[in-house]
């Protein structure tokens, strides 16, 4: 599956870790329910877990112990800035024209929202004979459904000034038009319930989330682009998806290494602090990760205590934390720090950070660095412009509750959080190559 594929089949967190899982199953991965015992594992296995329906950790056993290999780990975040519909969602106004209320999610630059064909997607939850176990489903509506119209220039004459935008008035989407004697309640519900084939009464809630139904596409005078919405970071994600996949190693490596744990963790709710328990912050992956060395020392008759194994493992593992960064763009070069300006085609972004917003430092620098000269591939680093703040990511967040070495990198991209960004095609196919000499070299 390739990018722009992976992209429109994954138009908010919950879909994009559907579409990994179909990824997955399809090349033998095998599903594991955390609530059950850990089954019995045997060196070369392909596990994956995910929680909430909105995190994924994918994992390829190797042969060696764990506490003695360690794991080599890609993480990435599968939610990105956009409006979740509040609930009682329906306004009614005047001559029966409907919109909708609904949230911001992330950082999102909400201008970039107006006047695209928009819908929904997400989970709607169901009624069963179990009040603690309701059934979960997606929605993927494709039809565009939704629209925020602008405000024409002619009632805002100084729109091209800069204007201020408030999140609660001027960013509501358009239903439509219903006949203003039929009642406006229940209208999103009775759509959920069309498109899923359900009674509107056995839904119990739900969480839906605007996107922009416009398909990604390449643009340039050489198809040197992607636009997209979600770029960040379903693009590392993709990434680290084809790495874990094996997509593009070559066979001699794929043969030699057959020692190595890879693990693949694709977390959700980065945009809003990842303090969820499916979010970086989360012990989910750590107890996960315990789970596997007990499982193993079990399967390999290891005579070392599992519980110093579990150190003995994050010790001797590396961590690539991979998010999008700023590329340095051509109106805007002033924002870029004087001496470093990462380009769109110019390979993945090392991000450092003194303040160490950043997990990068010289030695996990120097790791990444020597991984993407033996894979070939160009790389390039980006620091803040020392009088702007910038952003953070999830590499630190993780490393709290998992200290490991490590690096954050990512592919540059122009306009971060608009609802579409702009990325390289090559720096795709060079990510692909430096997870997979990663993971595989
Ligand atoms: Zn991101």
């Amino acid at each position: 599956m390739n990018l722009i594929q992976f992209l429109n089949s994954s138009p908010v967190n919950y879909l994009a870790v559907a579409t990994l899982e179909e990824q997955l199953q399809a090349a033998g991965f095998r599903k594991i329910d955390p609530t059950m015992p850990m089954p019995d594992v045997r060196p070369g296995d392909k596990l994956y877990f995910t929680k909430n329906d909105s995190s994924l950790y994918a994992i390829r056993l190797g042969s060696k112990p764990l506490g003695e290999s360690g794991i080599r780990i890609i993480c990435a975040h599968c939610d990105s800035p956009t409006f979740r519909i509040k609930p009682n969602p329906e306004i009614l106004m005047e001559k029966g024209f409907v919109k909708l209320n609904t949230e911001i999610y992330g950082g999102a630059i909400m201008s970039t929202w107006f006047d695209r064909p928009l819908s929904l997607a997400g989970r709607v939850m169901l009624r069963t004979s179990d009040p603690l176990h309701p059934q979960t489903r997606l929605l993927h509506i494709k039809e565009p459904i939704l629209i925020i119209p602008n405000l024409a220039i002619h009632f805002n004459r100084q729109v091209n000034d800069g204007v201020k935008l408030s999140k609660q008035k001027d960013m509501l989407p358009v239903l439509g038009i219903i006949d203003e004697e039929l009642c406006a309640d229940n209208l999103l519900l009775n759509e959920i319930a069309k498109n899923l084939d359900v009674a509107p009464e056995d839904i119990l809630d739900f969480d839906l989330y605007l996107y922009d139904t416009t398909p990604a596409c390449e643009v340039g005078l050489n198809k040197e682009f992607i636009s997209a919405g979600r770029l960040d970071d379903l693009s590392m994600v993709h990434a680290g998806l084809q790495a874990m996949l094996g997509s593009v190693a070559d066979n001699k490596k794929k043969n030699q290494n057959q020692e190595q744990t890879m693990v693949l963790a694709i977390f959700d709710n980065e945009e809003t602090g990842s303090g969820t328990k499916q979010g970086a912050g989360s012990p989910f992956l750590a107890q996960v990760l315990q789970r596997l060395v007990l499982a193993q020392s079990k399967a390999l008759g290891l005579t070392t205590n599992p519980f110093d194994d579990f150190y003995r493992m994050i010790e001797n593992s590396f961590m690539v934390s991979a998010d999008n960064a700023h590329a340095w763009h051509p109106n805007y070069g002033e924002k870029m720090d004087p001496t470093n300006h990462p380009v769109l085609g110019g390979g993945p972004i090392i991000k450092v950070n003194a303040a160490q917003k950043y997990a990068s430092d010289a030695d996990g620098a120097a790791v990444f660095s020597e991984i993407c000269r033996r894979a070939g591939v160009p790389y390039q680093r980006f620091v803040n412009h020392s009088d702007i703040a910038g952003g953070s990511t999830l590499g630190n967040i993780l490393t709290s509750s998992l200290p490991f070495r490590g690096v954050d990198m990512g592919n540059g991209v122009w306009g971060m959080h608009s609802i579409r960004e702009t990325g390289s095609v090559k720096d795709q196919e060079y990510v692909i190559k430096a997870f997979t000499e990663f993971f595989w070299g």
